[in-house]
């Protein structure tokens, strides 16, 4: 790999020098999702601390981060699958979740560049889960993928949920 250039002045405290640095696991957020980086290389400097990012450095997170995160999208195969098992053409099925013909026709290509946008890949789950099981508690689905992204989200208003089933009862 090239060297990432550093050592040059601060410009956060205009004093200390900004030395290149390896870190073994360097915790980041990348498109807002939390991401950890195996030997990150990036700039500190050694008076402030600041930290320093060379743009080849950031691009290859990028990657990382999109391979990491490909696996967690329905894959072209998957949703070809789901497809077929609702017995719907690529025009039908574009029209139940609301994408063009052509977005799905991308999206089910082996050699697909990116993948489905993450609201597409939400939605097309659910139809997945709920053809597999009937009902599904959205929320809760929704909930759980978002913890796959390494997001954790509490809900509020579950006691008043709780409430209305046990008046209902
Ligand atoms: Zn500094």
């Amino acid at each position: 790999m090239e060297a990432v250039a550093f050592g040059y002045k601060c410009q956060e405290c205009g004093e200390g020098t900004v030395l290149e640095r390896e870190i073994p696991e360097y915790h980041t957020k990348i498109r807002g999702y939390p991401f950890v980086v195996t030997n990150a290389r990036l700039g500190v400097c050694y008076r402030c601390g600041a930290e320093h990012f060379a743009v080849q450095e950031t691009d290859r997170w990028e990657q990382l981060f999109e391979a990491a995160y490909e696996k967690l999208y329905l894959q072209p195969e998957e949703i070809r699958l789901l497809r077929n098992r609702l017995g719907l053409s690529m025009e039908q099925f574009a029209f139940l979740v609301g994408c063009t013909r052509q977005s799905l026709y991308s999206w089910e290509r082996a050699d697909r560049s990116r993948p489905q946008s993450r609201m597409a890949d939400l939605l097309m789950k659910l139809v997945r889960e709920s053809h597999d099981k009937g009902k599904v508690d959205v929320l809760r689905f929704l909930v759980q993928e978002a913890a796959q992204f390494g997001i954790q989200l509490k809900l509020g208003g579950e006691g008043q949920a709780s409430m209305r089933e046990a008046i209902s009862r």
